[in-house]
């Protein structure tokens, strides 16, 4: 593994070598001191030309309890408002020796020509482009399943049922999760009004439905999706009202899971639209766990793709 671009071209093996990593790492988040030697004089440049809050902070968590130096980068105050392109960008990132690159940008794609046109040396790591991918959310995700739901058969997610719901469209998140749990043997089906599942959503390896109600007592994992407004330039669905009463997870829907199963968000979420205020702060909502396991799911990723050794992940952090 060079780059992490997209969720899809992770073998199954790849993929839960960095879960199985991950969940080394998660112990380090419980220590008095939460660092590892690991990554001590590399340098991961955080480079994002989109807003986050979670995905950000939590690469540069994770950069910094592996004691990597990080830059941090954003396209708002930057010389990119100037008209700087990207490639200028990365270049300038590049002549400041930048091991690992971190992008987020608003044009699907734009890590591959990162990666692909060799503007930078060091590895690229997609954090989101467009309404492509967002293959770390996808690998916390899976982790996050895996924990809740791995006592049920071997540890894996094999035959697993996860419905995905909502914008699918513009979401980025549904398909490398689609990609993601494909490969790891789940089954996925995604929920959504017709307008809001993408053309061509007839070759992703899942099945679709426009009825929620019909999902509910056969999914181990509901996971709700933002709709997001500010990629949307038509009226997709009639009011918000509407697209709550059939699309929205409330506790009367909730109610109706099997037992064991967890409800997800990869945030930020709209309460009161896709999700209502009672089921996103319930007890079997796992979505504040799901930030603190892309902590240790994106320093696993840092740490396979940067190259440290197995005995600097388990020691204590006294030796290298
Ligand atoms: N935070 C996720 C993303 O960046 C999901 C969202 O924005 O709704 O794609």
């Amino acid at each position: 593994m060079t780059h992490l671009l997209s969720a899809g071209d992770l073998s199954r093996d790849e993929a839960v070598r960095i879960l199985d990593t991950a969940e080394e790492l998660l112990s380090v988040a419980s220590r008095p001191i939460k660092k590892l030697p690991t990554l001590r004089g590399r340098t991961v440049v955080n480079l994002f030309f989109e807003d986050s809050t979670r995905t950000r902070i939590s690469f540069e968590a994770a950069a910094k309890r592996l004691s990597a130096d990080v830059i941090n980068f954003s396209a708002k105050g930057s010389s990119v408002s100037k008209g700087e392109s990207l490639k200028d960008t990365a270049l300038t990132l590049q002549a400041m020796g930048a091991d690992a690159v971190i992008v987020r940008h608003q044009n699907s794609g734009a890590p591959h020509r990162l990666a692909h046109a060799k503007w930078t040396q060091g590895a690229v790591i997609n954090a989101g482009d467009g309404t492509h991918e967002h293959p770390t959310q996808a690998l916390l995700d899976a982790f996050t399943m895996r924990r809740h739901l791995g006592h049920l058969n071997d540890g894996g997610l094999e035959g697993r049922n996860i419905t995905i719901v909502g914008d699918v469209l513009h979401s980025r998140v549904a398909r490398s999760n689609a990609l993601l749990l494909d490969t790891l043997g789940a089954h996925v089906t995604l929920v959504a009004p017709p307008t809001l599942l993408p053309v061509g959503v007839d070759r992703w390896p899942v099945e679709t439905s426009y009825d929620l109600d019909s999902m509910m007592e056969k999914s181990d994992v509901v996971m709700m999706l933002r709709v997001q407004q500010e990629r949307m330039n038509a009226a997709f669905f009639p009011s918000a009202r509407e697209y709550s009463r059939r699309y929205g997870l409330d506790t009367a829907r909730m109610n109706r899971l099997p037992e064991h199963a967890i409800v997800m968000h990869p945030g930020p979420m709209n309460r009161g639209m896709e999700i209502s205020a009672d089921v996103a702060d319930h007890a079997r909502s796992v979505i504040v766990e799901q930030v603190t396991n892309g902590v240790a799911v994106r320093m696993a990723v840092l740490y396979l793709l940067l190259g440290g050794s197995a005995e600097e992940t388990t020691d204590e952090g006294e030796t290298e």
